[in-house]
């Protein structure tokens, strides 16, 4: 895993909207901790810090493009877990690269490239 692009990148962390169904937080028998997001609805929240005018998730350790973590990687939402393991299977969709470029990272070659 150390030579996952993820962990010196992190730019998706801090450039979408993470917003998911509240049944994953902890105080709804999930597992997401529930101090670290916001409620939008009856149904549904997101994680603190990834709708502000700059995003950056509450939860992401690290400085985005050098050296990153997530702090509750086991815990995390299903948005992440759907996200991050496109990278780690060496498919970049346009989402990562759109992330990316707002970090002034360079774009990652898709697998079809
Ligand atoms: S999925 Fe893409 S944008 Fe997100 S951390 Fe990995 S390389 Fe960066
Ligand atoms: S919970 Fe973790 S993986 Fe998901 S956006 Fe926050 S720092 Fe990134």
């Amino acid at each position: 895993m150390s030579d996952n692009v993820c962990l010196s990148c992190g730019a998706c962390c801090a450039a979408f909207r993470v917003s998911f169904d509240r049944m994953e937080l902890d105080d709804e028998g999930g597992a997401v901790p529930a101090r670290l997001v916001d409620i939008e609805n009856d149904y549904t929240c997101r994680m603190r810090g990834t709708d502000y005018l700059k995003p950056r998730c509450i939860a992401l350790g690290g400085t985005v493009g050098v050296k990153v973590s997530c702090g509750i990687y086991s815990s995390r939402p299903g948005p992440c877990r759907e996200f991050a393991p496109h990278a780690e299977h060496g498919i970049f969709p346009e989402a990562c690269n759109r992330a990316r470029s707002r970090h002034g990272l360079a774009a990652l070659a898709c697998e079809n490239d």
